[in-house]
């Protein structure tokens, strides 16, 4: 199977190629020129597998130019139970809030208490491989724009592995103190951080301004080293999160929740779109979905989209109390106008130079009514998430992180406007923990709150008897290893510099 540029069809790549650059040389993304289809019976074959059986057959059939012992090897070292808790990853937890039934699909269990583990446990093994198959012997640098989470599963991921080097770049106050300190204490001989003064959108540009900069990339090919990318724009990150879609249908199934071919409902909190994007390449692929529910915060760029067919980032930015979804750039959205326009690349092409240049486009009208026959937007507002948080806490007893409760929230209002009662899953996207303060400002009265964000950890751990993931109580006694502080466009300095490169 080969990848294409979401901004030019004559660019052509292998698997391994898309993984290995992580976006194309012209600034598109890499898509899959095919799908895969499953009928009712694949699906019921994976009813069968456990969680790396699913793995291995959704990433073999898009990795067409690894061999399976490849796979295997990849997928059986990123989801063991020693980093994820249990031999299922992502587990479904049956929830009720008042009458709505609300199936959680918890994919935060991993090492860094975020969805993005889901992924970045797996992206250093499928990026190696990549890297072997197509420039033998060069570095890998890999470069990551975080709104919090992914930085810090990136770094996890990455961390001593042979022939790579990562650096991470987060908007300096755009992140949680749990968050930063989980980056800024992170070990490894072959990890940087640096903080940005501007958003997470300033990161994400000057990222991807050093990907395309043809001076800077020569100039480090001389010294054997080639950027990559870790970020959801690389294929490498999308594909594993395929696999939990399938996966927890499987488990609606065996849990008889539904019957085998019953559709169901994907509500997201969303951000960058990378993960509402998996579901609807499940979808694609034959996964029976009925609505994709969108949800977002106060930066709710997408919400006016999926309403109006416009995009338009010319807006206020908020930072909210759900900032790993602060977001206004949203880049997955590129391949899903890809898909929606049966792959029309100049129109990709035409209406992403429209965002550069005017900061906004309108997609056609039947591009618009595509889209809003599979797809419902909603937000929620800093207010309504505590809110919500309280609520499903104190009178339906499941504790959810923030992010959770815009989808939480969303979905509700969603049902209670469509009454449509399909069968749903709800991406839980982080841990409570990771949100302390907020979730506990939610649950808690405003005079018992600590100051220090351990004893909010201790404090949420009494009130809640959830248990708090051993990776984050430990991160109290770590030293912190990076301070620096740069602008977005000191950016390629500092890569140059920390690689020794004049
Ligand atoms: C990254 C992230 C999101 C947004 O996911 P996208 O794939 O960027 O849409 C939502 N919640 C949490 C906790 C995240 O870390």
């Amino acid at each position: 199977m080969k990848y294409n540029s979401t901004t030019d069809k004559n660019i052509v790549v292998s698997a391994s190629q898309a993984i290995a650059q992580g976006i194309s040389t012209d600034g598109g993304l890499f898509v899959p020129q095919e799908i895969p289809q499953y009928s009712l019976s694949d699906i019921e074959n994976l009813t069968k597998l456990d969680y790396v059986g699913r793995a291995k057959k959704i990433l073999g059939d898009y990795l067409d130019d690894f061999t399976a012992e490849e796979i295997d090897e990849c997928v059986t070292k990123a989801y063991t139970a020693e980093k994820f808790g249990s031999n299922d990853p992502s587990p479904l937890s049956y929830q009720k809030y008042g009458d709505i039934d609300m199936n959680i699909l918890e994919l935060w269990h991993g090492p860094t208490s975020a969805f993005k583990d889901m992924a970045l446990q797996i992206l250093p093994h499928l990026l190696t491989k990549s890297l072997k198959k197509t420039s033998s012997g060069k570095e890998a640098v890999i470069l990551v724009a975080t709104s919090g989470d992914t930085g810090k599963a990136a770094l996890e991921g990455f961390k001593d592995v042979d022939g790579t080097k990562i650096m991470v770049f987060y908007p300096v106050d755009g992140v949680s103190p749990m968050q930063k300190r989980q980056m800024t204490t992170q070990e490894g001989s072959n990890v940087s951080v640096c903080a940005i003064r501007g958003n997470f959108d300033d990161a994400q540009t000057g990222v991807k301004k050093i990907f395309t900069n043809k001076e800077l990339v020569a100039k480090l090919e001389e010294k054997n080293y080639i950027f990559s990318s870790a970020n959801s724009i690389n294929w490498g990150r999308l594909l594993p999160q395929i696999v939990y879609y399938f996966s927890a249908y499987s488990e609606l199934v065996n849990d008889g929740k539904i019957k085998l071919g019953d559709k169901i409902n994907i509500v997201v909190p969303t951000g960058n779109f990378g993960n509402i994007l998996a579901s609807y390449y499940a979808f694609r692929m034959g996964l029976p979905i009925n609505k994709f529910i969108c949800a977002s915060n106060s930066n709710n760029v997408l919400t006016d989209f999926i309403a109006t067919g416009t995009y338009d980032k010319n807006r206020s930015f908020y930072p909210t109390i759900s900032p790993s979804m602060d977001i206004l750039v949203s880049s997955n959205l590129e391949r899903f106008l890809y898909h929606m326009t049966e792959c029309d690349d100049k129109k990709v092409k035409e209406w992403m130079t429209q965002l550069k240049t005017k900061g906004a486009y309108t997609v056609d009208e039947n591009v618009k009514e595509k889209i809003t026959s599979l797809f419902a937007g909603g937000f929620c507002d800093d207010d309504s998430t505590t809110k919500t948080i309280g609520e499903f806490f104190n009178e339906y007893g499941y504790l959810c992180d923030t992010h959770t409760a815009v989808a939480v929230k969303v979905y509700k209002d969603y049902v209670e406007q469509t009454n449509d009662r399909t069968p749903v899953i709800i991406d839980s996207t982080a841990s409570p923990y990771k949100f302390s303060s907020s979730v506990l400002k939610a649950i808690a009265k405003d005079d018992e709150l600590p100051d220090d964000e351990f004893e909010m950890v201790e404090l949420l751990n009494k009130k809640s008897n959830v248990s708090v993931p051993k990776p984050l109580a430990a991160l109290k006694n770590k030293e912190t290893r990076f301070t620096a502080v740069v602008d977005s466009d000191e950016m390629p300095q500092y890569v140059l510099k920390t690689l020794g490169v004049e």
